[in-house]
């Protein structure tokens, strides 16, 4: 039997904390605990938002009018070379469980914060690697527009996910609500994993700001001009593959590296991330972004696009 509560501030439950109450939340661990709020949603007429570990999320600072389902289903269990795991499963411990059975494939997922069900729904990735490599199974439950959804939940494949970068049929649709889902790896030499995920782990804090945000802001363009592309390979010394150029290169060429509305600033660290310092509201952050991809428009005809999701606007 779920719990329905009222007026319960969403902030704390995302890595940007920020966002406003959301006027009825649950949290759901089972397939029956998820059709009794999906329910309780229809027989209300509420709009419902499911959320996994809101590292990807602007929530507005008006909440959300209707009911929030928190995925709490985190089992996870090994069984030769595939991992189980429920949709509420933090990544980080999918990705512990890999490399402690000596499973290889996912380590480029080690510190991504977030869910595994939120990791299906976004093919979040990293290091050359994603979601999509390593899913062979997804289960969901259908939600048609009405609300309502099917009694069964259907089994995906991979192929069935129409897996996209940062993008996924679930993503595209917004018809399926995530499970549970099989991790299909590799064996592989377990010292040799486990020193790949802690220098990855070691790699991001390097990179990556230490405040609240919810991670990159905007995707990575794909940019035809090849004089920009020359221009960002000789100035960083990288290489640009699929012709996808770093968003954050682009926002720190555009003179935003830095820049500060309210409570949030872009960060010195790596432009492509929003940091809240406390205090920030969700205006605050529509406001940057906005000026963000406005400044990119005009310096360099692209339009940027975002990979959080806002949620309440
Ligand atoms: C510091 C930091 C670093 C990051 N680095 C990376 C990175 O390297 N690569 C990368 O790809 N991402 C990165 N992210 C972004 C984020 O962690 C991922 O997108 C993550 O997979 C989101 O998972 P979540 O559970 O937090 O989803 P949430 O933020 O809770 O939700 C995101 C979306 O997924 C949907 N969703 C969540 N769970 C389900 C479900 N069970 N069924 C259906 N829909 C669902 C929600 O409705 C929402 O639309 C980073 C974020 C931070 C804060």
């Amino acid at each position: 039997m779920i719990e329905i509560k009222k007026d319960v501030v969403l902030a704390p439950f995302t890595t940007f904390r920020i966002g406003g109450p959301a006027k009825y939340f649950t949290e759901v661990g089972n397939e029956d605990e998820m059709k009794e709020a999906l329910s309780y949603a229809k027989e209300n007429s509420l709009e419902f938002f499911v959320m996994g570990g809101g590292s990807n999320l602007l929530i507005s600072d008006n909440g959300f009018d209707g009911l929030v389902i928190r995925m709490t289903n985190v089992s996870g269990s090994v069984s030769g070379e595939k991992i189980t795991c429920g949709a509420g499963l933090m990544l980080s411990e999918a990705v512990r469980l890999a490399a402690s059975n000596g499973l290889t494939g996912m380590e480029w997922a080690a510190g991504i914060p977030g869910t595994v069900g939120g990791a299906v729904y976004g093919n979040a990735g990293a290091y050359g690697g994603s979601m999509s490599d390593i899913i062979e199974n997804v289960k969901i439950l259908e939600i048609e527009k009405d609300g309502t959804f099917s009694a069964e939940i259907k089994n995906c494949g991979n192929s069935d996910c129409s897996f996209e970068y940062r993008n996924s049929a679930f993503k595209k649709n917004g018809k399926g609500i995530i499970f549970s889902v099989v991790l299909a790896l590799k064996k592989g030499n377990k010292e040799e994993i486990e020193t790949q995920v802690k220098d990855i782990i070691e790699k991001r804090k390097t990179i990556h700001p230490s405040g609240f945000s919810a991670g990159s802001v905007f995707q990575n363009p794909v940019v035809e001009d090849q004089e920009l592309i020359e221009r960002f390979e000789r100035d960083t010394g990288a290489k640009v593959k699929d012709n996808k150029v770093p968003a954050g290169w682009l926002v720190m060429e555009a003179g935003l590296k830095g820049k500060k509305i309210g409570g949030v600033e872009v960060s010195e660290k790596h432009s492509n991330f929003i940091v809240n310092s406390g205090s920030g509201k969700a205006e605050d952050v529509i406001i940057l972004t906005s000026m963000i991809k406005q400044k990119v428009r005009e310096k360099f005809h692209i339009q940027l696009k975002e990979e959080i999701r806002y949620v309440g606007f």
